[in-house]
This record gives structure tokens, sequence and C-alpha cells, in this order.
């Protein structure tokens, strides 16, 4: 007799496929509903959830590309939270990031990836490509799909932080389309 393997499965029951590339986000989100039920959940309340990713001046010499998920259900926030998100409220621009202190307005999930400014490009856009595949591996939980994704733009509004460190290679935007 040969073994078959048992398919790991959501806690909804359904059976959890691995995205390829794999994503840290496959560790921990068979604990969860799967994103099927977790979309029609944010249906359901009416919630539009939506990814902003940008780059935001942390302080002298250190940047971070930061992910904010806006409208997440609650259980979808539980999932981030095993994600290294936490609550915040929203950024305002690439200057004026959102902060996990004033409870009641932390009504976004953020997690910050960060960098000095002076690091190789290379490391750059290997980081870009990590937080790609992570941002469309959670798109899977929006009822807007990869369309719900939004790259060099806040929950509020855009801004251009970018332009003065990648002017030379026409803005952040079309470096993230490229791959
Ligand atoms: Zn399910």
């Amino acid at each position: 007799m040969t073994d078959v393997p048992i398919p790991a499965r959501y806690r909804c029951g359904h059976v959890h496929e691995p995205r390829e590339p794999a994503t840290e986000l496959d560790g921990s989100c068979t604990q969860f509903a799967c994103p099927a039920c977790q979309l029609a959940l944010a249906v359901q309340q009416g919630k539009n959830t939506r990814a902003y990713v940008n780059m935001q001046q942390i302080s002298t010499g250190m940047a971070s590309f930061v992910i904010e998920i806006s409208e997440a259900t609650a259980v979808l926030g539980e999932l981030l939270a095993t994600q290294g998100f936490a609550r915040s409220t929203p950024s305002q621009d690439e200057l004026h990031p959102g902060n996990g202190l004033a409870a009641t307005l932390a009504v976004i999930w953020r997690k910050e990836f960060q960098f000095a400014v002076d690091i190789h490009p290379e490391f750059v856009l290997a980081l870009m490509e990590v937080i790609k595949n992570e941002v469309r591996a959670l798109s899977a939980y929006f009822p807007a799909g990869e369309q719900g994704v939004s790259f060099m733009a806040f929950p509020g509004d855009d801004a251009g932080l970018d332009h003065l460190l990648f002017v030379g290679q026409g803005g952040m935007a079309s470096l993230w389309a490229d791959s």
C-alpha cells in the first residue's frame, strides 16, 4: 500500500492549495477559513478590503516599504496579526506614517520592511519581489482581488518620496510594474 498524502485543510474544511512561489502566508493561513470563505464574509459585511504598498521615510538614512490593509474583516485581521501586521492609523503620505498608539483610530493593518537608503539597489528590488508576492497572496482575500492592491499609494492619497530616490529609473511605480 502506498500512502496517499492527506491534503492540508483550512479551518472551514476547504483544501489548501499552496501557492507558487510560496510565501510565509502558507505557514499559518490554514488556522483560518480559506480565501473564498473569507472573501464571501467580506462581501457580506460590505468591506472593500484593499492593500496599499508604499515607501516611507522612517528616520534619517532609513526608509521602509509599508503594506497597509484597509477594511479587513475581524478574521482577516487575526490572520494579518500572525504575519507581522499590527493595527495602526492610516499613513497620510511618505513623511507622515500611521501609528499604533491611537487605538480607537487604528483602522488599518500595517507591516514595515525597513532598509537603509544607501543599500544596494539589488537588495531593494529583491525586497520588492518578496512584498509583491505577499500582497498577491493576500489579495485572494480581497473582494476586488489583485485590483484591490495599489502600489505607491496611501490609504489617503498618493505621494512622491520615490521621486527623490528613484528619479533615474522613472519612479517606483514603473519598477513595481516591470517584473
Ligand atoms: Zn473555505
